[in-house]
C-alpha cells in the first residue's frame, strides 16, 4: 500500500546540445545583469568561453574553485563577487565548482546558474559543504539550490574517460540509495531506476568511444535524474561511509563511491529486496551488488580501497567513525558486519550471495 510524502524542489532545467550558448538569456530570465563565472583553474578555458557567451552580462571570471570548498576560498569568492557587484553566479564544472557557488549563495542572495561538466549531481541538490580546519561541514538550504541548470552534453566530452566512469558511479550511488531511502517515494524511485539505466548504457557507449555524444547525453541525463534523487531523499550507509573515508582519510571522492557501492549494496541486500531488484533490472544483471561490482571492473575503474591510498591499519578507525554517527539504514548498523564490508572493499573482493 502506498504511504509517502513528496515535496518537489524546483529549478529550471535546460538539456540540449549547445545549450551553453543560451547562458546570457538564462541570466536575463533571472533578472540579473552582472554574472560572475566560477570554475577550477583547470577549466578556465571553458569559463572564458562562457564569459564570451555572456557578453556585457559578464562581471568577471573567478577561477579558484577547488575540491571540498575550503572556507578561505569561499570567503575570497564572496569578496570578489561583492567587489564586482555581481547579481548572479554561473558555475561551470563539477561538484567542486557548483559547491563554491553554493557557498557564495549561502551568505548572499545571488542566484546560481549551474552548468555541470561531470556527473556528480550537486547542481540538483540544496546540499552544501564547506571545509574549515580540515573538517567538512554539510547542510541543506533551499537558498543554495541552483535556479537554473544547463546540461550540455558537449561540455563533458573532454572529461577524461577514467574520471567519467567513476563520476558515473558516484551518480548511480545517489539513485541506488534513493531506492531504499526512509523518506523515499514512487516518483523518486522512477527517476532513480531510469537514472541508473541511462548511466549504465551511457558509460558502456563512452567506454568504446569517449567522444560519443549519444553516450555523453545518456550519462548526463542519468546524472540529472540521480542528482535529483539525492536532492529529494535521504542517503544511508553508502554515503556515510564515503563521507568518512573522504573526510577523515582524504580519499578521492568519486573513486571512493565507485569502490564502496557494491559492498554497501551487499550489506543492504536482504533488507531492501525491491531496491535491489530495480537496480539489477536497470543494469541488466541478475544481482545488484555483484552486477555493479562487475560493471566497475569491466569499465576499468578501481575496485579496491587499497589501490586509492587507504591503509589497512586505518580500517578499524574508519569503522569506529562510521559507527559513531547515528543514521538510518535499511539494515541496522552492526559493527562486525561493517568492519567486514570495509575489509572487502579494501581488498576489492567480489561481493557474494
Ligand atoms: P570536481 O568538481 O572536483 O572535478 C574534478 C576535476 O575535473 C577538476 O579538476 C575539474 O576542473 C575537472 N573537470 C570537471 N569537468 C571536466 C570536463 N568536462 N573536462 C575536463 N576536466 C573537467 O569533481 P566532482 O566529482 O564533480 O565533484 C566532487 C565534489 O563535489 C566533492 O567535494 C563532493 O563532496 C561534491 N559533491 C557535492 C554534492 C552535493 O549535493 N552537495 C553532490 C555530489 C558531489
Amino acid at each position: 500500500m502506498y504511504d509517502f510524502k513528496y515535496a518537489s524542489l524546483t529549478s529550471k532545467v535546460l538539456f540540449r546540445r549547445g545549450a551553453v550558448k543560451s547562458v546570457a538569456d538564462e541570466v536575463q530570465a533571472l533578472g540579473a545583469k552582472r554574472a560572475i563565472v566560477l570554475c577550477t583553474p583547470e577549466q578556465v578555458g571553458m569559463a572564458r568561453q562562457v564569459a564570451e557567451y555572456l557578453g556585457e552580462r559578464c562581471a568577471g571570471v573567478y577561477p579558484q574553485a577547488v575540491m571540498h570548498v575550503p572556507i578561505e576560498v569561499a570567503r575570497d569568492a564572496r569578496t570578489y563577487a561583492n567587489s564586482v557587484s555581481a547579481d548572479c553566479a554561473v558555475a561551470i564544472g563539477g561538484g567542486s565548482t557548483v559547491g563554491l557557488g553554493k557557498a557564495i549563495a549561502l551568505e548572499s542572495p545571488l542566484p546560481i546558474i549551474a552548468i555541470p561538466t561531470t556527473y556528480a549531481g550537486s547542481e540538483m541538490t540544496p546540499i552544501y559543504g564547506i571545509t574549515e580546519n580540515s573538517l567538512k561541514k554539510t547542510g541543506r538550504s533551499p537558498q543554495v539550490l541552483p535556479k537554473t541548470v544547463i546540461y550540455d552534453p558537449e561540455l563533458s566530452v573532454g572529461l577524461p574517460l577514467k574520471m567519467s566512469i567513476v563520476s558515473g558511479f558516484n551518480a548511480i550511488a545517489h539513485a541506488a540509495e534513493g531506492l531504499y531511502a526512509q523518506d523515499g517515494n514512487p516518483v523518486m524511485s522512477l527517476m532513480a531506476e531510469e537514472g541508473i539505466r541511462a548511466l549504465a548504457n551511457g558509460m558502456k557507449q563512452i567506454s568504446g568511444k569517449q567522444d560519443d555524444l549519444d553516450g555523453r547525453s545518456s550519462c548526463l541525463y542519468g546524472a540529472w535524474l540521480c542528482g535529483a534523487v539525492l536532492g529529494h531523499v535521504g542517503m544511508s550507509i553508502h554515503h556515510k561511509l564515503c563521507h568518512t573515508l573522504g573526510g577523515s582519510f582524504n580519499l578521492p571522492h568519486a573513486e571512493t563511491h565507485t569502490i564502496v557501492l557494491p559492498h554497501a549494496l551487499a550489506y543492504n541486500r536482504e533488507a531492501a529486496p525491491e531496491a535491489m531488484a530495480r537496480i539489477a533490472r536497470a543494469i541488466g544483471r541478475d544481482d545488484a551488488p555483484e552486477g555493479i561490482f562487475d560493471m566497475v571492473g569491466e569499465l576499468g575503474a578501481p575496485v579496491a580501497l587499497k589501490d586509492i591510498g587507504m591503509r589497512e591499519e586505518d580500517l578499524d578507525r574508519a569503522c569506529e567513525i562510521a559507527m559513531s554517527n547515528a543514521y538510518w539504514n535499511p539494515r541496522p548498523l552492526e559493527q562486525k558486519a561493517l568492519r567486514r564490508l570495509l575489509q572487502d572493499a579494501w581488498e576489492g573482493r567480489r561481493p557474494s550471495r
